[in-house]
């Protein structure tokens, strides 16, 4: 495990249902990459998290049952609240044109689902602030709307090479993680965003939000990147004093078209 870091971090998760590793990547609130690495699975995870303590920890997977359900079983009698697909998060991330998994009982990514679940319960028991975000709209963000394969290696070598510029100490994200690793940082990132006010909350609080960047938040950071490096404090430790990332909610909600 990395150091424990004295000033406040976003820890982002990228979840499996399987077998495999969960990536996780931690940034710091200027947004450098401070560690990144795999965790054998959930309790991992958490553990992993109680060391670190991050102002945060933004997790690319479902964190949140549809309204009036309590799991995903056919068998079960809870019903969703409202005669739509899935949460009202992921119907409005399909309107705006992005592809997801609605969080229904026939999901293929149910066991995804009850991992993360789980997760956000176990964090939250022990206080830790834990968020949904959607590191998709990011990517889009980052590479136009038809990115290459995620899991192609000249797609990773794209993706680093736009967040190059975001990202100071990107080296620190092995290679070997793959696009796990490369997605754990980019739910860090929206993580980050949430907490300085360039992210949006989409759906219903009771039910459970996703937070996705603004529209406009890769133009915000770029201006950021050529005005506020070399030397001094940099323009994200100055977002950080004005707005603070342990705010009582900096995750506020805003209306507006991502990409
Ligand atoms: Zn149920």
């Amino acid at each position: 495990m990395s150091p424990t870091p004295d000033r406040p971090t976003i820890l982002g998760l990228d979840p499996s249902a399987g077998a495999s590793p969960w990536a996780w990547a931690l940034l710091d609130d200027a947004r450098a990459l401070v560690g990144a690495g795999g965790v054998a699975g959930r309790g991992e995870a958490v553990a992993l998290a109680l060391h670190l303590r991050p102002a945060l920890v933004a997790v690319d997977a479902p964190l949140s049952f549809p309204l009036g359900m309590d799991c995903l079983e056919p068998s079960c009698g809870c019903r969703p609240a409202v005669p739509a697909p899935g949460r009202a998060c992921e119907r409005e991330v399909v309107r705006r044109g992005l592809g997801l998994f609605f969080t229904t009982p026939r999901s293929i990514i149910k066991p995804m689902v009850y991992q993360g679940v789980l997760l956000r319960r176990s964090l939250e028991a022990h206080g830790v602030p834990v968020i949904e975000v959607y590191p998709a709209a990011m990517r889009r963000l980052l590479l136009g709307r038809r990115p290459p394969r995620k899991g192609a290696r000249e797609g990773q070598r794209r993706l680093r090479e736009a967040l190059a510029p975001l990202v100071p100490h990107l080296e620190r994200l092995p290679e070997a993680l793959g696009h796990h690793g490369l997605d754990a940082l980019l739910a860090a990132l929206v993580g980050w965003m949430a907490g300085h006010g360039l992210a949006e909350a989409l759906g219903w609080p009771e039910e459970g939000l996703l937070f996705l960047p603004q529209g406009d938040a890769l133009s915000r950071l770029t201006a950021e990147y050529t005005e506020g490096r070399g030397g001094g404090s940099s323009a994200g430790e100055r977002l950080l004093c004005t707005q603070g990332v342990r705010g009582s909610n900096p995750l506020r909600s805003t209306t507006g078209g991502v990409g």
